[in-house]
């Protein structure tokens, strides 16, 4: 049974029903000068504009952050659920009985300890190391003490994975999945998973917050979706936050145990993680617009691999590199495709990719997380540049090695001269495996 009533935030224009606990409120509102949208957190002035309103035939002045979620301004009010409601009658509905790593299960109970606590937790977790498994027993908590559960992520990729794992480890939980054109409706479900874009509509409404790949965009760069992270959040609860690349802030209070935090620094197959390697190759670019030629090294590095017959990641920084630099990998081999975010056949190359009709895949960053394929090897090209960040080349490095089998990929990352992120990612690599190994989580060699 429910206590009170639960719904989630809502425009009064469509509201048939408020609940008595309530606060209505304006959604955009102007203090002091400043416009202040309360439904997506944004203060940014720049998206605010003001036109004759034909609701309330005066001037009004409205959100375009938020506007593909419903046009909120200074005539929208907002229902704004206040109570912490609870439901009355446990819930177990775990059934998964796989089996988890020591480091597996030391995380776990750690996110159980959070649940029963109410405190935030930081779980940092090398690519690869099995993080949906550590949520089970935290969430079954959480359930069984009638909470309401939400797992948040910026990717809808990421959203849809998790669905599949969440349907087949709770099958008798009413689960909500929402993102932009997912067309369902939350309906009191008891766990919902959603793109953070999706909190939006709710209002201190889940008592176990948990935001699966903090550091990826746009969660990493909108500093307004924070707030409506944590405005989605019951007063007390737990939010857990999950990153294989923590921003160096957060490393830097969890290394000094500054904030609740759980390190799983090892792979559940108990490998280290590939250590990526640098390689000096000048001016590459000038080299490829002019000659459609590849640097001497990265061909020889290529050919290696397609003798062995191992897939090949080739990441590369823009879209227009991308183009390119296909042309000049053309030479080396046919066997070669490039997909990037405008690409409308990126998701059949990516499938032809993992069938092995495809050996040597050249992307852009959308590539860097998500996509495993067994014995992948990996280069970046031009990894020097800005778009590849420490958290993006930890990203990327972690593409390789992930299955037992293949636990020895390869990432070498071609440069015109040695970036600080490029040394700060291979830090944070280095780190992970010297943890690991003090743990006693990895083999030694
Ligand atoms: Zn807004
Ligand atoms: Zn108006």
């Amino acid at each position: 049974m429910l206590i009170g009533r639960k719904l989630p935030i809502t425009s009064l224009t469509n509201l048939q029903e408020i609940p008595p606990s309530s606060q209505i409120i304006q959604a955009v509102q102007k203090i002091k000068s400043r416009y202040e949208c309360f439904r997506c957190g944004n203060q940014d002035q720049h998206f605010f504009a003001t036109h004759y309103c034909a609701k309330c035939s005066s001037h009004c002045t409205y959100c375009r952050k938020c506007i593909v979620m419903g046009k909120m301004s200074t005539c929208t009010m907002l229902a704004i659920n206040e109570t912490d409601m609870k439901f009355e009658d446990s819930l177990s509905g775990l059934v998964w009985n796989g089996k988890l790593s020591p480091q597996q299960k030391e995380a776990s109970l750690k996110v159980v300890e959070a649940v029963h606590r109410n405190h935030d937790l930081l779980l940092w977790a090398v690519c690869g190391a099995g993080k949906t498994e550590m949520l089970f027993e935290g969430i079954e908590a959480a359930l069984q003490q009638g909470k309401f559960v939400c797992i948040t992520t910026p990717r809808v990729d990421v959203v849809l994975e998790l669905a599949n794992r969440f349907r087949q480890a709770f099958p008798t939980v009413s689960i909500a999945v929402l993102y932009g054109g997912s067309g369902e409706e939350w309906n009191r479900n008891r766990l919902t998973i959603c793109t953070v874009h999706q909190l939006m509509k709710f209002r201190h409404m889940f008592h176990l917050l948990i935001i699966d790949e903090v550091d990826a965009f746009p969660y990493n760069i909108e500093k307004h979706l924070h707030w409506v992270a944590s405005e989605a959040r019951t007063e007390t609860g737990s939010t857990i936050q999950l990153t294989a690349t923590p921003s160096s802030d957060q490393q830097q209070l969890a290394l000094k145990g500054k904030i609740h935090n759980v390190m799983v620094p090892a792979r559940y197959h108990r490998q280290p993680l590939p250590v990526p390697s640098f390689e000096w190759v000048g001016n590459w670019r000038k080299a490829i617009h002019k000659k459609q030629k590849l640097p001497n090294q990265l061909e020889k590095w290529l050919k290696k691999f397609l003798q062995d017959n191992c897939p090949i990641f080739l990441f590369t920084p823009t879209i227009k590199d991308c183009v390119f630099i296909e042309e000049a990998v053309k030479k080396v081999t046919t066997n070669s495709a490039s997909v990037h975010s405008q690409d409308p056949l990126r998701h059949e190359k990516v499938s032809a990719f993992r069938k092995g009709d495809i050996q040597v895949l050249i992307t852009t960053t959308i590539l860097e997380r998500g996509v495993t394929i067994p014995n992948s090897q990996i280069a970046v090209l031009g990894a020097d540049e800005e778009i590849f960040t420490e958290s993006a080349l930890v990203q990327i490095s972690g593409r390789a090695g992930r299955q037992l089998e293949y636990a020895n990929g390869e990432v070498i990352l071609f440069h015109n001269g040695i970036s600080e992120e490029m040394v700060r990612a291979k830090k944070q690599i280095l780190l992970m495996n010297h943890l690991g190994y003090e743990k006693g989580w990895l083999d030694e060699k």
